[in-house]
């Protein structure tokens, strides 16, 4: 019989709740978060990792001696579920705070869009214009039915709320630079969950936004969070991509690794992007797969800019003049600081958002470099390439499900048609939008709501397998 473990948590549901063996497919910040609940709940878990190191799009790298994240990350200080994961690794009192500044590059002049003075002084909008936007970000923020919205498309409630001018103004080459023609399918929950997102970052109303960081960045946060698993005995597999899940007739799974190992677990979470889904589980019914094949999603391409000098006092420079081939300016160093942090250098992150099938995320590496430099040349009468001390292009083909319209109606299920297979990513994010947060509750809300009580209700009817440690896996065969 599977072993019953004392749980962490104390909480006595999970005392009577037999251990067995989960394998979670994917070392992001999911896999992470799940890896934690089951280990609190008394579970032996693994972990499988595809890259030579846990942390997925949250992961750093080098820009010469400077560890930064790979794809740039902040924290609001309404993100509380990741903030109680910080508070459980000791890192939540060394976070850093910091105001920051929007600007917006329209006709070729860079303004400041930070406070509400400066909002109502915003010249591409005429006043009645500007009362529309402020309304269609108000009534937005306010919205709790979120599945009215699902329904509509994005262009159609913008255009109904914000009018003619905002939307051919703000809204639509906005959408264009995150979403490209994508936008034409999406829907209102997009941009209703991204204002609410922003709206939640102000502390009231129109005035200034806090973003939060870790010293160290996310590279900082994964070694403590890592740390903290491998010390309750959770097996980290880097460098293991996942080939195949297969049902055995015992009711375990046979994993299969790219390198031709084999193990058995009893269960598995698999929280990589659908597609992969639907390829590494054979198994599943035709119309699970087919459901994981049909979200689009959108992927990135993300230049990291490291200079001697700073480009602009914001964080965010939102584009709206379509000639410019970068969804925004994203300068770091407003927040991060320069001198702790980043060797007293300035980073500047430079991304453009494409569906997964656009050829430009194959764009090569010197082209995209080119284009950005010749873009800021262009937008920054002082920016020089001769500042530039490093620059490294980071891509991702699968980041953020697309909102389509009804999309939700269309998700596949979590607890599958393949016994102790769970497929779990962040495309199952419904009424938010993509950030480590979002991603983590619904890890966790997940987790307990869908995968657990099968969990439980398999183990009562005897289905689950019987071997209760880690140490006892079965090597099947390794080719
Ligand atoms: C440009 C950009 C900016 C962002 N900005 C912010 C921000 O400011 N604030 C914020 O909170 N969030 C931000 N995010 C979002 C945040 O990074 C994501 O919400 C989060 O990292 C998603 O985690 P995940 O575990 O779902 O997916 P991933 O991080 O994609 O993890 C999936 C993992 O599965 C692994 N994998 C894939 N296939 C296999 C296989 N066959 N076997 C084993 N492993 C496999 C991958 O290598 C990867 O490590 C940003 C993301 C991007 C790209």
């Amino acid at each position: 019989m599977p072993s019953h473990s004392p749980s962490p948590d104390g909480n006595p549901n999970t005392l009577s709740t037999p251990a067995s063996r989960w394998l979670i497919v994917g070392g992001g910040v999911m896999g992470l978060q799940v890896a934690t609940d089951l280990r609190d709940r008394g579970q032996h878990v693994t972990i499988a990792e595809a890259a030579p190191t846990m942390g997925g799009l949250t992961s750093a790298w080098n820009l010469g001696d400077v560890i930064w994240d790979r794809f740039y990350h902040v924290t609001l200080m309404s993100d509380t579920k990741i903030r109680d994961v910080l508070t459980r690794l000791g890192l939540e009192s060394q976070m850093k705070w910091v105001e920051t500044k929007t600007g917006f590059y329209a006709g070729g002049r860079l303004l400041s869009m930070s406070n509400t003075a400066e909002f109502l002084k915003f010249p591409p909008l005429s006043l009645i214009e500007k009362l529309r936007l402020g309304g269609t970000i108000f009534y937005a923020s306010k919205i709790r039915n979120w599945r009215r919205l699902e329904k509509l498309s994005v262009e159609k409630w913008l255009r109904r709320w914000s009018g003619r001018g905002v939307f051919e103004k703000i809204w639509q080459p906005l959408l264009q630079a995150k979403l490209g023609e994508a936008y034409k399918q999406t829907s209102a929950a997009f941009i209703w969950a991204h204002t609410a997102r922003m709206y939640k970052a102000r502390r009231s109303g129109m005035k200034t936004e806090m973003f939060g960081y870790v010293p160290g960045g996310y590279a900082q946060i994964l070694e403590s969070w890592v740390g903290w698993l491998a010390g309750r005995d959770v097996t980290m597999k880097t460098s293991s991509p996942v080939k195949s899940v297969a049902p055995l007739e015992s009711g375990e799974l046979q994993v299969e690794f790219a390198d031709g190992s084999r193990e058995v677990y009893d269960n598995v979470v698999s929280t990589i992007a659908s597609p992969f889904i639907a390829q590494s589980c054979p198994a599943l019914s035709e119309q699970e797969k087919q459901q994981h094949r049909n979200i689009r999603y959108l992927g990135v391409v993300c230049a990291s800019m490291l200079m001697d000098k700073p480009i602009s006092e914001y964080y965010v420079t939102n584009i709206t003049d379509t000639w410019v081939p970068l969804t925004a300016v994203i300068e770091m160093s407003t927040i991060v600081d320069p001198e702790s942090q980043l060797g007293g250098k300035h980073l500047v992150y430079l991304p453009k958002y494409l569906p997964d099938d656009h050829e430009g995320l194959n764009e090569s590496d010197e082209d995209y470099r080119e284009k950005c430099l010749s873009t800021l040349e262009k937008m920054y009468d002082h920016f020089s390439r001769d500042q530039v001390v490093e620059f490294k292009i980071a891509r991702a083909k699968y980041v953020a499900a697309l909102a389509t319209v009804d999309y939700s109606t269309r998700l596949p299920p979590i607890v599958t048609s393949v016994p102790g297979f769970y497929a779990l990513n962040s495309a199952h994010i419904v009424k938010g939008n993509l950030n480590v947060n979002e991603t983590i509750t619904l890890g966790e809300e997940k987790l307990a709501e869908d995968v657990w009580p099968d969990y439980e209700q398999r183990v009562a009817s005897g289905r689950v397998a019987t071997k209760s440690s880690p140490c006892d896996q079965e090597l099947v065969s390794s080719v």
